[in-house]
């Protein structure tokens, strides 16, 4: 049987609240059962995209009434949509994966709970979770984080404030930005393992792992395509153990005493004004 040809053997009208329902990433054979029986039931369903989420409808046989919601979204018609939730099944999705992961839905999600709708959540597909689970890094702990900023100063600031926690970080990445957040992690991390899993669920699904430079390298000549998301394995060693002044030295190399130290910090998590200190005394060494 596919979801198409799925019946509800409830016959129970679904109470009236707001569904957050997670869609495929890519492929349509991972809507689940329940996904397309809310979305039946439901009396509207709020979407991103009307185009996008018309697809999947069409596919799953779905002919419920759709309305635009996304991000920019003005009070008012975020407030329309509580209205509606309050008295009827409203359901919420994303152009794909799970809504709210990078995703809107966030300030609908908090406005339904704090007004005292019904809220409930029909897990699936994300991505992330995905790529996690496709790329052998450690799993035990991991950190979502999102996009990568774009400009270079936000990017290092944000993964400077990564540096030390010791769990796999997981970014979505877009195919023109990947190199540069490769370098970037290279310059940081060049010891971590790092994967790039592309393309989850469709056709030219892959996931390569190496380290940051080895993956810049492959890239620089294989421009990527398509949907990626970046992960990056913990830290190899704990902060504690790592041999700062070894770093220190190197950075010293090429950087004023003060630029060292402030890498170095970032690189580990370790204390910058102790690795200042700790750079003085190696320069008089
Ligand atoms: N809400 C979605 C989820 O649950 O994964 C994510 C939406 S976010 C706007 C889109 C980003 O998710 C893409 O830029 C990419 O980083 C990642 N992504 C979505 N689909 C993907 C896929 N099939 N393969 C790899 N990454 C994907």
């Amino acid at each position: 049987m596919t979801t198409r040809d799925f019946e509800s053997t409830d016959s129970k009208p679904l109470d009236a609240g707001l569904y957050i329902v997670a869609t495929p990433i890519g492929n349509l054979g991972d809507v689940t059962f329940r996904a397309v029986d809310v979305l039946r039931r439901c009396e509207v369903i709020a979407c991103e995209d009307t185009r996008v989420t018309g697809k999947l409808l069409k596919h799953c046989d779905v002919s419920t009434r759709m309305l635009r919601y996304d991000d920019h979204a003005s009070d008012r018609q975020r407030a329309g949509i509580l209205d509606l939730a309050r008295s009827q099944p409203v359901a919420l999705v994303s152009d794909a994966g799970t809504p709210l992961i990078s995703d809107p839905g966030y300030r609908l999600v908090k406005e339904a709970r704090d007004a005292g709708i019904g809220v409930t959540s029909i897990p699936g597909a994300c991505a992330a979770i995905g790529g996690l689970t496709l790329s052998g890094l450690p799993n035990d702990r991991f950190l979502f984080a999102g996009f990568l900023p774009v400009k270079e100063k936000a990017r290092a600031d944000m993964l400077g404030e990564l540096a030390a926690i010791r769990a796999t970080l997981i970014f979505y990445e877009t195919g023109p930005r990947l190199e540069r957040s490769l370098n970037a992690i290279a310059d940081l991390w060049p010891g971590r393992e790092v994967a790039v899993a592309r393309e989850l669920t469709k056709l030219h699904e892959e996931c390569r792992t190496g380290t940051a430079v080895q993956l810049a390298e492959h890239y620089a000549s294989h421009p990527p395509k398509g949907e990626i998301v970046l992960l990056v394995g913990p830290p190899v060693e704990q902060p504690e153990k790592i041999d700062a002044d070894t770093m220190l030295r190197e950075a010293l190399l090429d950087n004023s005493t003060g630029k060292a130290a402030g890498l170095v910090a970032k690189a580990t998590g370790l204390d910058r004004k102790r690795l200042y200190a700790r750079a003085i005394e190696l320069k008089s060494e």
